[in-house]
């Protein structure tokens, strides 16, 4: 027999499944020896009181065990002799494309620019030993995109809820852990993420596709006569190649070279609004303090507390962004001269830091003003890639500012906010290293004005967070696609170029691992039925 229930507890009555059953027992009256198994089916975190609740929806399991698995499972058939599409990228947009081509029993051929997910680990790694950045292997290029080495935080503002199940289902079919369909903000860790990667690869390669590491697209094969791609040109470190086939391009928003090519080859974009800012390094136990109002923080059976911060300063957007509490600020930059950063965490959200990006919204037409004094490329208003040069340019002052190295210029929080340089810096997970710089005085001051506002209004709204503990880190750019590459919004094709489907974040159509992933499956669906019509 089952029992569903709804359940409001404190957090150490929810810390296991045996906490869980030895609170229905003594009080709900079940019988705690009749108690076989519970599942969670919905598990949040009620923190706006001074006492804690955990919120959980279980279903009770009496005198028997559960017969299906917590997640629906995919069958992926046998495709080795299908027709077949050549996927471009294997961020989260490529490989769920990839798995859904499978699914509709078509032949993926992934080609991906940088290494395996374990490879390109080293590359990582080397960052902060050599203050260098592999323009080919680093934390958005390679195996798993920009969501591998992430905090693989799994919540959208999608509202289609069938996709975003089908997308955490595959997600635990490929040994992520089911606590993602039950948790209200789901996340993996970047140490659970490579695992889950190399399956989904492997289910790729089982079931007949390709994938090839190393293999960069470097054009499009276009029959002109009819504007249709038919497949594209590659490289890897040994040879040339080509592969025919209808083009799934889902290159991520970091891969310049891509839009500068496509901008050469005429297909048609257009420059997207993007929020950029600073990332910001509070003492996770802080945090803790701030979120669960409490001295002792997130105590035995806490998770590290999360925020969320949004307001308005004259006009534009000012919000936290991709927040990961208990982890690390990284070195995200995709080529040499750049810095950017951005924030990924383990599994168990374990470290002594919580950082989020600290973001202001730029619409393309602001861009004028945050130029004035500048000669750059991406001036002509007409320019789709004019966007994209804002943020190069914005990348390349950092690293300027940031002794022409990976160490990242900072800046304690309220003395930002003061206007003043810090005169030394607090410890911080960037492992790269940090550089005293006023941050104040050389981001624009679109930018620095509204930062400045709106953290002394977050400062107001939760007492503790505008503090000299924690320290600005420049600079978060890559936060959303400066570009949209234009597409037809029932076939999914490129607006005049058939048989090209612009997919995910660097397309402009997502914005973290889910959407991105929900999108390649779109895109998957419609390229069928360009093939199979
Ligand atoms: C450090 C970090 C942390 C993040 N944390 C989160 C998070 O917790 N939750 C969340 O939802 N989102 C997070 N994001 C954002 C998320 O990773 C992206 O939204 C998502 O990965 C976009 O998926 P995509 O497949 O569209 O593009 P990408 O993941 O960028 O993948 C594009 C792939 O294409 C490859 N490529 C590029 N050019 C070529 C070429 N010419 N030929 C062949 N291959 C090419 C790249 O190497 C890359 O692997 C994070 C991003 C970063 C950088």
């Amino acid at each position: 027999m089952t029992n569903e229930l709804q359940l409001r507890l404190l957090p150490e009555q929810a810390a296991s499944e045996q906490a869980i059953a030895d609170y229905l027992s003594l009080e709900k009256g079940l019988e705690r020896g009749s108690i076989s198994h519970i599942r969670v089916l919905k598990r949040s975190i009620d923190a706006r009181q001074r006492t804690i609740f955990v919120n959980l929806n279980v279903r009770v399991y009496l005198n028997e065990m559960p017969t299906d698995e917590p997640f629906e499972h995919v069958d992926y058939p046998d495709v080795s002799q299908r027709p077949q599409v050549i996927v471009v990228g294997a961020g989260p947009g490529g490989l769920f494309a990839a798995l859904k081509l499978i699914e509709l029993g078509l032949r993926p051929i992934v080609l991906e620019r940088g290494k395996n997910v374990r490879d390109r680990k080293k590359d990582l790694a080397l960052i902060t030993k050599t203050q260098q950045i592999d323009p080919e292997s680093n934390y958005c290029f390679g195996e798993g995109g920009a969501g591998a080495y992430s905090d693989g935080k799994l919540y959208t503002r999608s509202k289609k809820r069938g996709s975003v199940e089908k997308i955490l289902n595959v997600f635990c079919q490929h040994g992520a852990s089911t606590n993602i369909l039950s948790d209200a903000h789901p996340h993996i860790g970047t140490d659970k993420l490579p695992q889950v990667i190399e399956a989904m690869r492997n289910t790729i390669l089982r079931c007949g596709g390709e994938v090839h590491f190393q293999t960069k697209m470097t054009r499009l094969i276009i029959d002109s006569a009819n504007r249709k791609v038919v497949g594209v040109e590659a490289v890897s470190p040994e040879k040339e190649m080509e592969f025919r086939g209808p083009v799934i391009l889902a290159t991520g928003h970091s891969a310049r070279d891509v839009y500068r090519y496509l901008a050469t080859a005429r297909i048609e974009m257009e420059a997207k609004g993007i929020a950029v800012g600073v990332r910001l390094e509070h003492p996770a136990h802080l945090i803790d303090q701030i979120q669960y109002h409490r001295r002792e923080g997130r105590g035995e059976y806490l998770p590290a507390a999360e925020y969320s911060f949004v307001q308005q300063v004259e006009g534009r957007g000012v919000y936290s962004f991709c927040m990961c509490p208990g982890g690390f600020v990284i070195p995200a930059a995709t080529d040499k001269q750049q810095i950017v950063v951005n924030g990924m965490s383990p599994a168990n959200r374990g470290t002594q830091w919580s950082n989020s990006g600290m973001v202001v919204e730029i619409r393309t037409e602001d861009i004028e003003q945050l130029t004035q004094n500048i000669d750059f490329e991406g001036q002509n208003a007409e320019n789709p890639l004019k966007m994209m040069a804002f943020q190069e340019q914005l990348e390349r002052d950092c690293w300027q500012q940031g002794n022409r190295k990976q160490t990242a210029p900072a800046q304690r929080m309220a003395d930002f906010v003061n206007g003043k340089l810090s005169f030394d810096l607090p410890k911080s997970s960037y492992a790269p290293g940090l550089v005293s710089s006023p941050l104040h005085f050389w981001l624009p001051p679109f930018i620095a004005y509204r930062l400045q506002e709106a953290f002394k209004i977050f400062g107001k709204k939760s007492r503790g967070f505008l503090t000299n503990e924690a320290v600005l880190i420049g600079v978060e750019t890559r936060t959303s696609s400066p570009v949209r590459i234009l597409r037809s919004s029932e076939t999914l094709q490129h607006v005049t170029v058939q048989g090209l489907f612009p997919c995910g974040e660097g397309a402009g159509y997502a914005g973290g691992i889910v959407s991105a992933g929900i999108d390649g499956e779109r895109c998957a669906e419609m390229c069928a039925a360009y093939l199979l019509r």
